[in-house]
């Protein structure tokens, strides 16, 4: 059985909107309805959508009842730092899920071929991420800002979502990530690495797949709409 778990409690504080970004309009819907309607489309069994608590009624009737998504079978409240909402979500999954899909609600262009990839790729190898070459060349910097080294272009990805897991795995690599004092963490593939020694394989993602996170990302969302 396959669960996704959508990530939708993010403030939203980049967008400089009151309204967190998950929820501004794109189109006549909100953001967070593109891709729980590509997951409620695709094979997964079921949605955990995981958001603000304040944000929760707003989510049961003007997203999950109005939009009838059938699969998202629990609304939980999310925690301050991404992996605190993952965890709360982690809780909530159905007993019987094997594998567990994580998706940033902010991304509203995720594919149903993405979807199956990511299912069959976490099936092999345990843990999976969508992402795209880099583009640009990329320098590290200190802290004087003097570019210290430039990692060949060949070897470096773009890391997005969909994110997927076994799920004992990534539910022990969060118990060990829990009693971690030192967390730098700003994704769940590099918890698996961190705590399990896990190897992440890296699938296909798309430039389409983008995060929506400041105003100028909502007009490219526009577009890519069109
Ligand atoms: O902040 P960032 O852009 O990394 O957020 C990525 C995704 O994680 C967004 O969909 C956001 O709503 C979600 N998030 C969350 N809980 C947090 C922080 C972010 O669910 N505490």
């Amino acid at each position: 059985m396959v669960s996704a778990m959508v990530l939708a409690a993010g403030s939203g504080s980049r967008m400089k909107s009151k309204t967190p970004k998950q929820f501004l309009m794109l189109g006549d819907k909100p953001l967070i309805y593109y891709s729980l309607k590509t997951f409620e489309a695709s094979v997964v069994d079921e949605i955990i959508l995981v958001c603000r608590f304040e944000d929760i009624e707003y989510c049961k009737q003007e997203v999950v009842k109005k939009y009838d998504f059938t699969k998202v079978k629990r609304i939980v409240a999310g925690g301050k730092e991404r992996y605190d909402s993952v965890s709360k979500g982690l809780k909530a999954l159905n007993k019987k899920s094997d594998i567990v899909m994580i998706h940033d609600g902010a991304r509203p262009f995720v594919t149903n071929g993405m979807i199956l990839g990511s299912i069959s790729a976490a099936r092999r190898y345990k843990a999976c991420t969508t992402a795209v070459p880099a583009k640009d060349t990329i320098k590290v910097v200190d802290t004087d800002m003097f570019g210290i080294d430039t990692p060949d272009r060949k070897t470096l990805y773009q890391i997005q979502t969909p994110q997927t897991f076994d799920r004992r795995l990534l539910e022990e690599a969060y118990s060990r990530l829990r009693s971690d004092e030192n967390k730098n963490i700003t994704d769940d593939t590099m918890i698996v690495e961190k705590y399990m020694d896990q190897r992440v394989k890296i699938i296909e993602g798309s430039y389409e797949n983008i995060k929506v996170t400041t105003p100028e990302d909502m007009k490219i969302a526009e577009a890519l709409m069109k």
